[in-house]
């Protein structure tokens, strides 16, 4: 069994984003759309309802401990948080890491790449480092499977490579590699699966192989659109230079990933600027009646 914990659903910035005043991001300030507000993207995860694993460490991370009762310490200084998965180096993903500190070990699973993008020449990373073992780095090398919690859980994990890009910040410091972006399969011993898959600019038949027989895929729901930016006049860059693949559209992942046997297809990471994020627009009416749904903060399953 998988319990699965929704902590944050949108993309980097949150919904509303503090220096936004897109259509949504307004209309829910003003109460004006049909929409919830949402943190983060961060997911927790167990198989035994007390060691949690995180996947992400979202900047809202303390909020969403808080939030979800199960993530609270039990004694004087302890937490269920047994370890973090980090699908990539973008901020959105890691900052969470730095609230995570008052001398309390955690291990966290990452590529190569990844760990070196967070720990090479940035100081801020000895804040994680004050006692021998406080971070404990597992690596996550895409096609290896290996025990989620070496503590002894109760699931496995298998990292696959997911078309991507390098973070923004390391962006002409690190030349980009297969294993800057990833999604990862997650299963207990009667092979209940989990594939969660935040960020993909491409659903490659590769990627499509990682999908398939799981219980429940979590995908890339960040944007609607190509160009859903720049028909805003926010920024010019597309889905694709920013690492991911739209949703809409004849190349979209809606129509590439329409005939995929997967019980569960949950959108997450979306964006604000994402028309799916209103409960009554045509956009999302298209994703239900494809059978999707599209996550929430508080959303809980079972697998
Ligand atoms: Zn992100
Ligand atoms: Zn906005």
């Amino acid at each position: 069994v998988i319990h699965v914990a929704v902590l944050g659903s949108a993309a980097g910035g949150g919904f509303p984003q503090w220096n936004c005043g897109c259509l949504n991001c307004a209309g829910l300030r003003q109460g004006t759309i049909k929409a919830v507000p949402r943190t983060q993207e961060c997911l927790a995860l167990t198989g035994d309802n007390d060691r949690w694993i995180l996947i992400n460490a979202s900047p809202d991370i303390r909020q969403q401990i808080e939030t979800f009762r199960p993530l609270r310490p039990q004694s004087l200084r302890d937490s269920p948080i047994a370890a973090v998965i980090l699908t990539n180096g973008d901020l959105d993903h890691c900052l969470g890491l730095f609230s995570l500190r008052e001398w309390h070990r955690m291990t966290v699973y990452a590529t190569q790449q990844v760990w070196h993008g967070l720990m090479s020449q940035n100081v801020f990373f000895r804040t994680l480092q004050r006692f021998p073992g406080q971070l404990q780095w597992r690596d996550l090398t895409p096609g290896l499977t290996q025990r989620l919690d070496p503590d002894g859980g109760e699931l496995w994990i298998t990292a696959f490579s997911c078309p991507g890009k390098v973070p923004l910040h390391l962006e002409g410091l690190q030349a980009s590699h297969p294993e800057d972006n990833i999604g990862v399969r997650i299963f207990d011993c009667s092979e209940r699966t989990l594939v969660y898959a935040p960020s993909a600019r491409d659903v490659t038949p590769e990627l499509y192989a990682q999908f398939q027989g799981a219980q429940c895929l979590f995908f890339d729901g960040t944007f609607w659109s190509e160009h859903e930016l720049a028909g805003l006049g926010i920024a010019a860059q597309t889905a694709a230079d920013m690492g991911h693949l739209p949703i809409g559209g004849d190349a979209g992942s809606l129509a590439m990933l329409t005939d995929l046997d997967v019980p569960r297809r949950i959108y997450i990471h979306i964006n604000n600027t994402n028309p799916l994020l209103r409960a009554d627009s045509p956009e999302r009416g298209l994703a239900e009646s494809a059978g999707w749904e599209v996550a929430h903060d508080g959303l809980e399953l079972t697998l």
